[in-house]
């Protein structure tokens, strides 16, 4: 996965916030860290009793928190070999997998259904033939004849889910979970979190973000949606609730040939990438796995189905659209009360 340390469009937590409140005691701590080919960082709240337990210390979190992103990979990275979404890969027919990866595919499955297959995790093939995957960095277009070749290779109807058996009905059919697992592994930290008995936190892989709670004195988390222009990059300034939140942009990740951007999200019904004005689109879900899937099926549909989709299946979603030298927003009317200020 290519991925720029912050992504001009990724939803940035750069709520300022005091790291202590004299008045509840409660206290903000930070972790950062790196994965699945970006940041991370975890902000989240103790209250004054927390604050005394070495495990919920910033080293004893983070080592814990390592871990478990550590077997997000190992269960779905396409970036390890030996991970079971790469041994599914390989493999002729089937693979029996652990419950993570098989709850994200068959989520992944029911999001191919509901989009009529604009977002389908079997666009590996086309992913890696346009230089998007792991195995080489994008720098030329591919010919009609390859990509004609790889399409035959490509469709969610070809995998089917037994229990927590993977099962491909045709040997070359390969798997990239890169679109929703980033959300799936903020999810993973937020119910870790929980767990604990932290309800305050602000959760952030790559700009796919989770907040619960609240900061100390009653603040909100305050996030940004990104304007792609220098020196005024705040589009919109939000507050989600307790809710996950993700964007799907191309703009930093894409390859130019001939003066022609090629974007890393790809049209299964074309082979090809996505060819449209959009500059970026914003969900919010409960679920941060969703939130990242349902932003890249967007974004797959356009501006126009896009907004179309949403509006249908009455999902939060901000489109951030480039119509001459302007951008211009559509929103569900569902995404209206997030809204921090009028506009
Ligand atoms: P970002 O947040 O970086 O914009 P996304 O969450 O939108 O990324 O996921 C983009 C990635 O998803 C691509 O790099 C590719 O691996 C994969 N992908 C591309 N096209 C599709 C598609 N139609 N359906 C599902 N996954 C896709
Ligand atoms: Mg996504």
């Amino acid at each position: 996965m290519i991925k720029p340390l912050i992504k001009w469009l990724a939803l940035i937590g750069l709520a300022f916030f005091v790291s202590s409140c004299a008045k509840t005691e409660s206290k903000v701590l930070h972790i950062q860290g790196q994965t699945m080919g970006t940041y991370y960082q975890v902000k989240y709240v103790l209250s004054a009793n927390q604050q005394s337990k070495a495990s919920l210390s910033i080293d004893a979190l983070q080592a814990q928190i390592d871990q478990r992103l550590e077997l997000v990979n190992d269960q779905m990275s396409t970036y390890r070999v030996d991970s079971e979404l790469s041994r599914f890969n390989q493999a002729q027919e089937s693979l029996i997998v652990s419950d993570a990866t098989r709850y994200v595919v068959e989520s992944s499955l029911t999001l191919f259904k509901q989009t009529d297959g604009a977002f389908d995790i079997t666009v590996g093939p086309l992913v890696n033939l346009w230089g998007f995957g792991p195995d080489k960095k994008p720098n030329k277009v591919p010919s009609e004849q390859l990509i004609a070749a790889k399409r035959k290779m490509v469709g969610s109807q070809y995998l089917s889910v037994n229990a927590n058996r993977l099962i491909k009905s045709i040997p070359e059919l390969y798997l990239d979970l890169s679109s929703i697992a980033k959300g799936y592994g903020v999810d993973v930290i937020a119910e870790y979190l929980q767990q604990l008995g932290i309800n305050s936190y602000l959760v952030d892989i790559g700009g796919e973000l989770r907040v619960n709670g609240f900061k100390p004195a009653n603040k909100q988390w305050t996030l940004a949606i990104e304007r792609p222009v220098a020196g005024q990059n705040v589009q919109r300034l939000i507050h989600i609730g307790n809710n996950a939140i993700a964007t799907s942009g191309d703009y930093r990740n894409y390859f130019e040939s001939d003066g022609i951007r090629y974007s890393h999200t790809i049209d299964p019904k074309t082979g090809k990438p996505i060819n449209h004005k959009l500059v970026s689109v914003t969900v919010i879900n409960k679920s941060s796995m969703l939130a990242d899937g349902l932003a890249t099926a967007i974004t797959v549909l356009g501006p126009e189905a896009g907004l179309l989709f949403a509006k249908k299946q009455q999902i939060p979603a901000f489109l951030l659209v480039k119509e001459g030298d302007d951008f211009i927003e559509y929103y569900t009317s569902e995404f209206e009360p997030y809204f921090l200020e009028e506009k």
